[in-house]
């Protein structure tokens, strides 16, 4: 049998899967484990070369209403904001466990901060871990942190998971729902873009309201990266992307990774795992009539969503590729959303 097509996969939540905040064990990567989506076993059956490792501030809320940008009012999944000292405490322990787990095993998963330690794993058949935050309640607002941060590994962040933060306000989940929801970017956001331009660390829109997507990629001068989202058209999730904003994301040369989930991509928006992969491909092909093959990539959400039944996990990626085949896709097109796209990309941002 080849070899599966080497992926590097825009969004996992392993990290907080195998280092929960609020406890101090910590499970292994390396096994084959049953619990979860990424292991190293599976991963080398599913081809998962490397990704995008999120540090997470797990939070509270529930439901509520909000009031859309163009005055309608839905009900919608809120959460409460994250203090600063809650979010650096939890961080550095995650980020500790990390080290820890990576020094254990430096011959199997590495830490990557250059494109070009991304091209050795790949070469060595090492899985790659690019440090990215998921919100950065961890940094105060004069950013004193984040070179600190960028120092121990940090490559990548999106400004705000699904809440409100210093520097920015996410999409609740709510279906059907616009992301067109509250304001911009706070002057600390747009600090912080600014930084991270300068730092050659990536900025991700996943999560981020449409006024903020809209400042963020005005202001930015790398590639407008959404690492885990899905098509609006598709599936009116506030979680997914408008066409206007595929088109921002196509002009500033950057990409969009799909997001496996199902309540994300299911044109119904239901939370229900018995959806066939044709779905996933219904998404990059509208991607890809939208913005060019150049412009999409795969942004699982493994460990941290519900994924398709015929997908499972990281194993289940080779299915996903088959599928992508028999609608044919060519060689080249699949390597391009595989690898070859992010290769780009964070050449470019990176440095
Ligand atoms: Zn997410």
């Amino acid at each position: 049998m080849d070899a599966p097509l080497q992926i590097i996969d825009g969004h996992n939540d392993t990290l907080t899967r195998l280092f929960p905040p609020a406890d101090e064990t910590a499970q292994s990567i390396i096994d084959r484990n049953g619990e979860g989506h990424i292991d190293l076993i599976r991963a080398q059956h599913g081809g998962l070369a490397g990704g995008f490792f999120a540090v997470f501030i797990p939070g509270s809320g529930g439901r509520s209403s909000i009031t859309a940008n163009d005055g309608t009012t839905l009900e919608a999944g809120c959460f409460d904001p994250v203090d600063h000292a809650t979010a650096r405490a939890q961080t550095n322990g995650v980020l500790d466990r990390m080290d820890h787990m990576l020094k254990a095993n430096s011959d199997r998963i590495r830490l990557v901060r250059t494109a070009e330690e991304l091209d050795s794993c790949m070469r060595d058949g090492v899985m790659a871990l690019i440090l990215h935050y998921e919100g950065v309640e961890m940094f105060s607002e004069d950013l004193s942190e984040l070179e600190v941060d960028h120092a121990r590994g940090l490559r990548s962040l999106g400004p705000v998971w699904s809440r409100s933060n210093a520097f920015a306000h996410g999409v609740p989940f709510a279906f059907p729902c616009t992301p067109d929801i509250g304001p911009g970017l706070t002057n600390a956001g747009k600090d912080l873009v600014r930084r991270c331009n300068d730092l050659g660390v990536m900025l991700d829109v996943s999560h981020l309201n449409y006024r903020g997507f809209m400042d963020l990629s005005e202001l930015t001068t790398a590639p407008v990266i959404a690492t885990h989202c899905g098509v609006h058209a598709i599936c009116a999730s506030s979680r997914n992307l408008l066409d206007d904003q595929l088109d921002v994301i196509r002009g500033s040369n950057g990409l969009v990774g799909v997001n496996f989930h199902v309540g994300f991509l299911r044109p119904d928006g239901e939370d229900d795992e018995d959806t066939p992969l044709s779905v996933i491909a219904d998404h990059l092909d509208y991607m890809v009539d939208r913005m060019g093959i150049e412009h999409v990539a795969l942004g699982s959400d493994f460990d941290g969503a519900t994924m398709p039944e015929p997908m499972g996990d990281c194993a289940g990626l080779p299915t996903l590729v088959d599928v992508l085949r028999d609608r044919g896709w060519c060689d080249k097109s699949l390597h391009a959303l595989a690898h070859g796209n992010w290769m780009r990309v964070l050449r470019s941002t990176w440095g």
